[in-house]
């Protein structure tokens, strides 16, 4: 990634803030969310309740993380699946590619997956001369767009039907239709001939139960349940966070992951994967292999302060809710995970130094963390990030304008000057305001400067001391 990262957020973001088009656009596609979202919760006996049991399910699975891992290793290795270990990104991509090389693979097929999008999969399948296919519907349009997923759950969100036809109509020959079915029939054909032709399915996964050793993927569309059925080869690559221990946790986190995720009662199909297929079976895989990455998992789940970010269960609720999103968009972003989650991941991912603009860009309303089923503070976590950030590089201004602002405030008679000062000169601000000779430009230019009381504490009291001091 570029080291202009923080430039061309900025860029971007400010050009899509005053899209208007594109925020009325997003402001649509998320109208009636919250109304659905909230029936679902309503349903719940408690949902309070629920999001505490499912916080306190991820922080017990976290924190004996060693202990469950070796359980559901041992319950998939005893059915005959192949367990890997990628301690990063690139080492995922070679071990896959690796498996799709031992085994004479040409055409994949995929499921939804947004670690694969982390590990940026699909790019090292192709460069090694894979040809790669996305089942799931929005991330099949965002291929052939060549662009990244716009948000974790609803790839294509930002797309007008319109827009989907014209890539239909110059990638795939199709008729020019707008009708969402016609749409999905089209895709629907190019995508049932590519089930038939790929040897291997790789997919995600939603979560891994300790303790029977199943992988367990959630789906509206069943295109993932034809991409881990069909192929002779299937692929799962597994985040090691995504851990639960029993079933019963998992009876409780999938309502609440289609709930806070789309609004649904249960999403459409929910399916539960654990080995290849057995002697006399007629269908599943001949093999099934499970990559499980850290790419610095370990590296957060050690850090004792942000560790529960690792709860997060991906079901996109904040970046819905968050002001920021709606405003600018997930592409605006440039990572794999966007909107608040994004901001707080990715520095962990990709490293602070570069991506600690993402933190900054929050107006830490504290809707993120009052959504999140699963109770990250993830306005907090915004905090303590941009604390790291400054605590690693402090920047050469700030650290000059506190220690200014430290002198001034040692010294009395320095403050009061200082102040009085800056009371004079107020007036004359408006005359240079927003330009580039405006020392605080960085805030006026779209923000009012607050001004100073016409008198100082200090002087008001001096002159008030005789009538306000008890007689
Ligand atoms: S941080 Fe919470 S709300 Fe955001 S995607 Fe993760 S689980 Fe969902």
């Amino acid at each position: 990634m570029s080291p202009n990262t923080a430039v061309q957020f900025k860029a971007q973001a400010t050009r899509l803030a005053a899209d208007l088009e594109h925020r009325q656009w997003i402001f649509k596609a998320l109208r009636g969310y919250e109304a659905k979202r909230d029936e679902c919760k309503a349903r719940f006996q408690n949902w309070e309740g629920a999001r505490q049991a499912a916080a306190e399910i991820k922080y017990d699975t976290l924190n004996h993380l060693d202990r469950y891992l070796e359980q559901f290793v041992h319950h998939l290795e005893s059915r005959g699946a192949r367990v890997h270990w990628a301690a990063d990104a690139r080492a995922a991509r070679e071990i896959i590619l690796d498996l799709a090389r031992q085994n004479q693979v040409r055409f994949i097929i995929k499921s939804k997956s947004m670690t694969s999008e982390e590990i940026h999969l699909n790019e090292a399948l192709e460069a090694g001369g894979f040809e790669v296919f996305e089942s799931d519907l929005g991330e099949y349009i965002v291929q052939l767009r060549q662009e990244p997923p716009y948000h974790i759950v609803f790839p294509a969100m930002h797309l007008k039907r319109g827009q989907i036809s014209e890539v239909f109509q110059q990638k795939l020959q199709a008729e020019p239709v707008t009708d969402p079915e016609a749409l999905t029939m089209i895709a629907r054909r190019v995508m049932r001939q590519k089930f038939c032709q790929a040897d291997m399915g790789i997919s995600g996964v939603n979560f891994g139960v300790a303790e029977n050793g199943m992988i367990s993927i959630t789906e509206n569309e069943g295109n993932a349940r034809l991409t881990t059925a069909l192929p002779r080869i299937h692929v799962a690559l597994m985040g090691i966070e995504k851990l639960v221990r029993t079933m019963d946790d998992l009876a409780l986190l999938l309502p609440m992951l289609a709930t806070a995720g789309a609004g649904q009662w249960l999403t459409g199909y929910n399916t539960l994967y654990g080995g290849p297929r057995l002697a006399g079976e007629s269908d599943g895989p001949e093999q099934f292999h499970v990559v499980l990455l850290d790419n610095g998992r370990t590296r957060l789940l050690a850090d004792a302060e942000q560790r529960d970010v690792l709860h997060c269960i991906r079901c996109g609720a904040c970046l819905n809710v968050c002001p920021i999103f709606r405003n600018v968009g997930g592409h605006t972003y440039g990572t794999t995970y966007q909107g608040p989650i994004g901001s707080v991941l990715t520095p962990h991912l990709r490293g602070l130094r570069e991506w600690k603009h993402l933190s900054y860009a929050s107006s830490l309303c504290g809707a993120c963390t009052e959504t999140c089923p699963v109770k990250i503070d993830l306005a907090h976590h915004l905090l303590h990030n941009r604390r790291n950030a400054v605590q690693a590089h402090p920047p050469f201004f700030e650290r000059l304008a506190f220690a200014g602002f430290q002198v001034m405030m040692r010294h009395p008679a320095l403050y009061r000057l200082g102040t009085t000062l800056a009371r004079w000169l107020q007036p004359l601000h408006g005359l240079v305001q927003g330009t580039a000779l405006d020392p605080a430009r960085a805030w006026t230019r779209s923000r009012e400067a607050p001004r100073l009381a016409r008198e100082s504490f200090h002087a008001w009291w001096k002159k008030h001391r005789r009538t306000t001091s008890p007689s």
